[in-house]
Parts: structure tokens; sequence; C-alpha cells
């Protein structure tokens, strides 16, 4: 029987207020225990990141970038940071470059983003998708990702990191997000632009949408919420007349191929040349893609790292879960900006809780798991708790009494 793998956890409460208990050094252990030994000299690593885009600047702190960067130099490797063109193009502006990352930021699919190679898939009639040439170019993967929740899918984790992060635009846009549309949720014989509209008032969330230039309505699926489990407004307001409704199978579709666009990522790399490592601080209720600062929904967690990318997410949903959503900062929020479950007691995750129930965040990592990338059964090691590092002697020269970079 397989191992059980093993999930190297570093939270961000520490025992004591001293530096050898912070994240720094949390996250340098974590990297010991990862073991970056199978990484040889002059291995090309690939360290896949989102960027962000815009003014979104709640990504994986240009600090935590450089720590690993740094490890993965001492094995003699050449690493490179690397995510989207645009993402690329604008990093300086959120303080990722060359300098303070330690490492070349390269674009994933070249600087015109069509550097890709043409993979076999089988989802939903999909049969291939455009993976990202210089992602498939490297001999190791850092799966380096920032935990957040996400409009499509409930939670933007480690898959959604290399399965929406290592394809092209197109196949990222089109293909992967397209995917939630093949499932035919109304007749579109019958859809008129005034029913659409009909329709469309009803929904708190204006998810219904009609394109002008195509004369064709559609469900923005990101946005809406399933009113929560309760009686679908649009559903109501359709009267029955197109068919119209908001169905389990749309949301799964995409967490599908996500899946098995992650598959085709890891199967290009060793299985002994592949870490995922996610970092579960400013959880933002949505995608680092949303170009502009949100609220952090649910307090920092820490550093989840493991080989094993089923059980990192997994991992990482399962801590989350128990510190749940922060009540303060939701009553804060308008509900034209976001609309959670009024029942906040309900047993749904906490991602569930704002993105609707059919968003169910371990659904990705179920299918990697059928696909056999992983497994969700895991050993959560936690790598100097609150506990531990409370009874361990500080070291003497604490604070900077006078310059100390003599
Ligand atoms: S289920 Fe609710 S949120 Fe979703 S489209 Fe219908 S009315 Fe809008």
């Amino acid at each position: 029987m397989a191992s059980v793998p093993e999930v190297y956890y570093g939270s961000l409460i520490s025992g004591v207020t001293s530096r050898f208990a912070n994240m720094s050094e949390k996250l340098d252990k974590i990297l010991e225990m990862l073991d970056f030994s199978t990484i040889e000299k002059r291995d090309k690593v690939a360290v896949k990141m989102h960027l962000g885009f815009n003014d979104g600047y709640q990504t994986v702190p240009v600090f935590f970038v450089r720590r690993i960067v740094e490890a993965i130099k001492e094995q003699g490797a050449f690493p490179f940071v690397t995510d989207n063109p645009t993402a690329v193009y604008q990093a300086a502006e959120r303080g990722y470059t060359a300098e303070t990352c330690g490492c070349p930021i390269i674009p994933v699919a070249g600087v015109k983003d069509k550097y890709v190679k043409k993979k076999k898939v089988e989802v939903e009639g999909i049969t291939s998708l455009n993976a990202a040439g210089v992602l498939l170019d490297a001999d190791v993967l850092i799966n380096l990702t920032h935990s957040k929740g996400h409009g499509s899918c409930g939670y933007g984790g480690a898959f959604k990191n290399i399965a929406l992060g290592g394809y092209s635009g197109p196949t990222r846009w089109q293909t992967i997000h397209g995917i939630v549309h093949r499932d035919k949720y109304f007749d579109e014989s019958k859809m008129t632009k005034e029913h659409l509209e009909t329709i469309k008032a009803a929904c708190p969330r204006n998810a219904p949408q009609w394109n002008e230039t195509t004369e064709k309505a559609s469900l923005m699926f990101y946005d809406c919420d399933q009113c929560h489990g309760g009686k679908k407004l649009c559903e109501d307001a359709d009267g029955g007349l197109t068919g119209w409704t908001v169905k389990q199978e749309n949301f799964d579709a995409f967490q599908e191929i996500m899946a098995a666009a992650a598959k085709i990522i890891l199967d290009s790399f060793e299985s002994s040349k592949v870490f995922h490592i996610n970092f579960m601080l400013d959880i933002t209720p949505f995608c680092d893609c949303m170009g502009m600062a949100m609220p952090s929904v649910i307090d920092d967690v820490g550093i989840a790292a493991s080989r094993d990318i089923v059980a990192v997410d997994t991992a990482s949903l399962d801590l989350i879960r128990k510190v749940g959503l922060n009540r303060d900062v939701l009553a804060r929020i308008p509900e034209k900006y976001m609309r959670v479950n009024p029942n906040l007691s309900a047993r749904l995750h906490p991602f569930q809780l704002i993105h609707g129930p059919m968003k169910d965040p371990y659904r990705v990592a179920q299918y990697g798991e059928k696909m056999g990338l992983g497994s969700s059964k895991y050993k959560l090691v936690e790598i100097l708790s609150a506990d531990q590092t409370a009874n361990m002697e500080p070291p003497k020269h604490q604070y900077e009494g006078g310059p100390t970079f003599f």
C-alpha cells in the first residue's frame, strides 16, 4: 500500500515573539523537509506563481519567494519565476523583479503567449489544450501558490495555479473557463433579449448576461452564488419558458478540466522533481487576477507544502476550514460586493459560504485523486508549532541595539 503523503505546515501563530519562531524560519525548515536534493546541478527550475494583476498585490510576498529561490540555488540549479506575460510585464509594479526575487522572471508561454505545446485531453468533448512551453521546458516545478477564494470553483490553490496558469491565454479563458457552457442550461431557441432581461432583473448578482454582438444569453458562472442553496430567483423569473436552470454539472465540468489540465503539466515532470507550496496569507474571496485589493475574509493560516498536489490542497482547505470566516470582516462587506450564505453555521466550507454550495472547493482535488495525482489522506506535520516554540530558549541577541551589518 502506498504510504500516506506528508504535508508540512507552518502556522502564522508562534509561541514566542522571537525570530527563531518566525514564518521565515518555518519556511526554511519546510523546504528542508520537502527535500530539494532531487533537484540536480544545472536543472532549470520553474517557480510557477501568480504574480497578480494591475493593483492586486495580495500575492505570495517576495520575501518568501527570494528564500525559496536561494534554496534552489543551493542545489546548483537555475531557478526562474514564471507566470502569464501580462503579470510578468507588470510584476515590478508589485515588487517582483529579478533583483528582488533573485532570479529572472520569464513569461510562461513566451513574450507573445504563443510558445505552446498542444496536449491531448478528453473532458466534455474538449480534445486538446495549449500548454505553456516555458513551463514544460523546465526540469523542475515549484508550484508556488497563493491560496484564496475563486468565483468559478470556490478555491484557487495548487491545482488552479498550474491548471490555468500553465496554459496560454486563449486556452485558459476560452477553453478551460468556457467549459461551463457545454452542458446546456436553457433552450437558446426560446431565449430572447427581453426574456433574459427579466431573468437578469431577478438576480441579485447580475449573473445572467446578454451579449449584444452574438445576440446570445449566458450565465456568468463566476458571479452566480446559486442563491446560496435557496430558491433560485432566475429560475423563477424564467417561469419554465426556456428551461433556464443552474446545475451542478456546469460547475463540476470546470473542476474536472482543471484536474485534467494539472495532470498534463505534472506528467511532463519526473515525480521526484515536483514540489507544491501553498501560502495561506491574505486569503481574499476572489482570484489574484481581479487586479485590486480585497478584504481577507479568513485570517492568515500559514504555509502548507508537500510533494503531493492532492494532499497539499486538501490539507490547506482543511486548515482554512478550521480557522473559518472572519465574521467581523464579512459584516462590513456590502451585499453588492459579495453575498454570503445567510446561515453561516451551515455545514459548508467557508469558500462555499461565500461562493455557493455548488462550488465545492475540494472537488478539483477529488477529480485529481481519481486521475491518480495523489492522495486526499495525508499526514500533517507541523513545523515549529506554537507549543514547541513557547518552550524553546530564545537565542541571546534579539534586538538591534546599533547597526549590525558590519
Ligand atoms: S441562482 Fe441566484 S445568483 Fe445565480 S444566477 Fe440565479 S438568481 Fe443569480
